[in-house]
């Protein structure tokens, strides 16, 4: 009946306030976080697969959160563009991960040849003011641009419209690396791979779960490098998880690899150990 009905929704109207209240509540905490330094930056390595050397990091975004502790990207990534703050995120992400990669420059930890890799969401993508952005910390910081390379998902590009292009096109004319992420996730690749002006695309994990365990996925894995490389690009294959698959990229012709087989993220003052641990080159 209707009163049944208005009784239903008068049951749960508080819960809904409160969820309303703890949401601007956790949207006030993560604009703090951004300000005051709550977010970190974890690194994973990005390894070449016939020598181990790890020839990069991603950097990903945590917040470590005053009461609820550490808070993964998934989860507040969505708020953030949400809320409207994914921009400045996206901007201390960005300036962060190339100050690090510039402390590590200057420890001669790494060469010329390592980069750094920061995923940009669509939002910044969208921003001049996020070109000039990466300018200013190219300079601010004096690290070759060739050095730093952003990781855009195909979502963001495909969705993307001519000012998008511009965007890439300019980003590109400062000399930073352009990744397409997530690659095999959606649902236009080959119309527009040929078409971006990207470097590399990072091939989604879910392309190679089956691999070591699927007898036809080696052969899947197979078409999509041989796609990726008609269009002149080279491939990155992330979330490989065991010895099998590393095995099987590599046997494959795949060049750069990243996963938990060879390191889960970590935070940067484990990087050094990591970087001391591999084969000289
Ligand atoms: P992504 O860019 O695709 O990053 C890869 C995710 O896979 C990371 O999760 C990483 O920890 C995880 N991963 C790495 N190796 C393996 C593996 O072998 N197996 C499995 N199962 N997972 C693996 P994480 O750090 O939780 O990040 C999730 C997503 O959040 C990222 O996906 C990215 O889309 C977004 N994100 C992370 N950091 C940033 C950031 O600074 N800015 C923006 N805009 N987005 C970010
Ligand atoms: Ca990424
Ligand atoms: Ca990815
Ligand atoms: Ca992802």
């Amino acid at each position: 009946s209707k009163a049944e009905g208005q009784n239903r929704l008068h049951r749960f109207e508080p819960a809904l306030l409160l969820m309303r209240r703890l949401r601007s509540q956790l949207v006030e905490d993560l604009r703090a976080a951004i300000k005051s330094d709550g977010l970190t930056l974890y690194y994973q390595p990005v390894v070449e697969l016939a020598t181990g050397r790890v020839e990069g990091v991603e950097a990903l975004v945590r917040w470590n959160h005053p009461t609820r502790g550490f808070i993964m990207p998934d989860e507040f990534i969505p708020l953030a563009e949400e809320a409207g703050l994914i921009s400045e995120l996206g901007l201390w992400v960005l300036r962060a991960a190339v100050h690090q990669l510039r402390s590590w420059i200057a420890a001669s930890l790494v060469d010329n040849r390592f980069s750094v890799r920061i995923n940009i969401s669509a939002t910044d993508l969208q921003s001049l003011q996020f070109i000039e952005d990466v300018r200013n910390v190219l300079k601010e910081t004096g690290v070759r641009p060739e050095q730093v390379v952003l990781e855009l998902t195909e979502v963001a590009i495909v969705k993307g419209n001519e000012l998008d292009r511009y965007s890439l096109a300019g980003l590109r004319g400062l000399g930073v690396g352009i990744e397409i992420d997530d690659f095999g996730t959606g649902y236009s690749s080959i119309s527009y791979l040929r078409r971006l002006p990207v470097d590399r695309v990072k091939v989604d994990r879910s392309l190679i779960t089956g691999l070591g365990t699927d007898p036809s996925q080696p052969a899947l894995v197979a078409a999509v490098l041989q796609l990726v490389r008609a269009c002149g690009l080279e491939a990155v294959w992330e979330g490989v998880e065991t010895a099998e698959q590393a095995g099987i990229l590599r046997g494959l012709g795949c060049l750069s690899a990243q996963g938990y087989y060879f390191s889960r993220p970590v935070p940067p003052d484990q990087i050094p150990l990591l970087l001391a641990d591999q084969p000289e080159g």
